[in-house]
């Protein structure tokens, strides 16, 4: 759980990739993170070594589906 300041990982919501996601506190399944935008509930987020990654990511999501 250390923090590093040269490699900030990015964690983003699993359903709409979004960063705004907050931890969200279940009863006896443990740990989940709760989406602000999409209001998505899920155990697993996704990670990105760093913002610029998560940015041509969506870059290239959009391309794609487009
Ligand atoms: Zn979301």
């Amino acid at each position: 759980m250390g923090e590093h300041e040269t490699e900030k990982i990015i964690e983003v919501c699993s359903n709409c990739f979004s960063p705004r996601i907050s931890p969200y506190m279940g009863y006896e399944t443990g740990k989940r993170f709760i989406c602000q935008d999409c209001k998505h509930i899920s155990v697993v987020t996704i990670e990105f070594p760093s913002i610029e990654a998560l940015v041509s990511f969506l870059k290239d999501k959009r391309d794609s589906e487009n």
